[in-house]
């Protein structure tokens, strides 16, 4: 098989790792020429001009595809739960002062919004079914799902005093209408 030494790592490896471009190897093996590829990529992120215009491009990119990036993280949340937690409880402790003090800056400033949170969720209560049934319909409701209940039910019926709640049992007493 032939061989060919690494320019890079000075490493004799065969020549099918060795990357290939219109049909010669290059000079520079596979992993070498991955790691002098990322060094360049990392070099040239970390240039001031480059840090420059990412920061501009960076709020653009991400109000174009907020939808997309917020699905992303949301997955990702969801996939590590756990780390999520850790992590948020970490970030909390080491910003602890900071955090309380932007949530009380908030609430002084958005005052119309709290108010607004607070109207939700007493109109999401008020919206709550209501349990209206009457004793009876209740007794009811509890022999059709409860066959058992039904001789209970029937005495109860019939009279209008069923007597203490110990004579038919505890269950009896709390459902006279
Ligand atoms: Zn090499």
């Amino acid at each position: 098989m032939e061989v060919r030494i690494c320019n890079t790592c000075g490493i004799e490896k065969s020549l099918i790792d060795f990357p290939k471009r219109n049909g010669w190897y290059k000079h520079r093996c596979i992993p070498c020429e991955a790691l002098t590829r990322k060094e360049y990529e990392e070099k040239r992120r970390t240039t001031p001009e480059r840090q420059e215009y990412m920061k501009q491009y960076r709020p653009k990119y991400y109000l174009k595809n907020i939808d997309k990036i917020k699905t992303k993280v949301y997955d990702w949340k969801k996939l590590h739960k756990e780390e999520t937690k850790v992590k948020m409880t970490i970030y909390y402790e080491n910003h602890k002062e900071e955090i309380e003090a932007y949530k009380s800056n908030w609430r002084a400033d958005n005052p119309e919004k709290i108010q607004a949170t607070r109207n939700r969720r007493r109109a999401r209560k008020a919206q709550t079914p209501q349990n209206d049934l009457t004793g009876a319909q209740w007794l009811e409701l509890q022999v059709a799902f409860n066959p058992s209940l039904c001789l209970l039910w029937q005495a109860g019926q019939r009279s209008s005093d069923p007597g203490p709640p110990d004579a038919i049992g505890a269950q009896w007493s709390p459902y006279v209408a």
